[in-house]
């Protein structure tokens, strides 16, 4: 009986001894397996699991691991390069980095999901991210051509599927109405038209929308002053285009100085 007894409390002080031996070399092999991780994560963002996973939940295909090149800004007429790779420029300042990319046949990539600088985009940004996103994307193509100081398209064109990008880059950084904004709406209209077949109208609202949710302004149509506003015989348009744009009552005028079909100036005021 006595002998029984230590053999018990012996093999209970075995089995005791080796499950925490076991405990140890478990949570050693978990800890081993975090510092692999984090490790990882931190030397090479690229290859992380668990960036692959984050990647994963967000379901975000803006990536240049998925080419879906639902975006191609193009030349205008085979030339201009320049032009095109403002407009990449544009789309990397609206987002605050070197995120966009532009192969040889005009086809836009975006490869912020992988780096995880997602994150560090304001609201604002976001939306800008969003559209370009959305256009990059889709299924169906939206080609625009980028042209730079054209005579016959004021910012954009919802018919000839062009955005003159030294008009957009005249509207600046102001908060309040900006080349962001302003191109953000080009790219949504030209998506809109050219991937769900809206009419001018309705791909025009879709633009006012997004360029809402990037300024905090709504567009009030048909209550800026237009002056001195004419077309000479080739059809160029000189003079003062106003629009005023307000958020919650407080009013601007946005004044685009155009001549002969550029925009050469912006001014903003306060209307109250
Ligand atoms: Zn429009």
């Amino acid at each position: 009986m006595f002998i029984a007894f230590n053999f018990k409390r012996a093999e209970l002080f075995n089995t005791i001894l080796d499950l925490g031996l076991r405990c140890i070399v478990l949570i050693i092999n978990v800890l081993v397996f975090i510092v692999f991780v984090a490790f990882l994560s931190f030397t090479n963002p690229e290859i992380s699991p668990l960036n692959k996973i984050s990647y994963i939940y967000k379901e975000d295909i803006c990536s240049d691991e998925v080419f879906l090149y639902g975006l191609i800004l193009k030349e205008k007429d085979g030339k201009g390069r320049e032009a095109v790779e403002k407009a990449i420029h544009l789309i990397n300042e609206g987002l605050n980095g070197n995120y966009a990319f532009l192969d040889e046949k005009g086809r836009v990539s975006l490869s912020l999901a992988k780096k995880k600088a997602k994150k560090r985009l304001t609201g604002r940004q976001k939306v800008f991210y969003d559209v370009i996103c959305e256009a990059i994307n889709s299924k169906k193509s939206t080609v625009i051509s980028i042209s730079e100081g054209s005579e016959f398209v004021i910012i954009g064109s919802y018919d000839d599927q062009e955005i003159d990008i030294s008009d957009v880059n005249n509207y600046g950084t102001d908060k309040r109405v900006n080349k962001f904004s302003v191109f953000a709406h080009e790219i949504k209209e030209q998506y809109s038209k050219q991937t769900k077949g809206k009419n001018w109208n309705s791909a025009h609202r879709a633009g006012l929308v997004v360029e809402e949710k990037i300024t905090g302004y709504s567009r009030l149509d048909g209550l800026g002053a237009n002056t001195h506003t004419e077309q000479d015989e080739r059809g160029r348009v000189s003079g003062n285009l106003n629009t005023v744009f307000e958020k919650s009552n407080h009013r601007i005028e946005v004044c685009a100085e155009i001549l002969n079909g550029n925009i050469v100036d912006i001014t903003l005021t306060n209307q109250n």
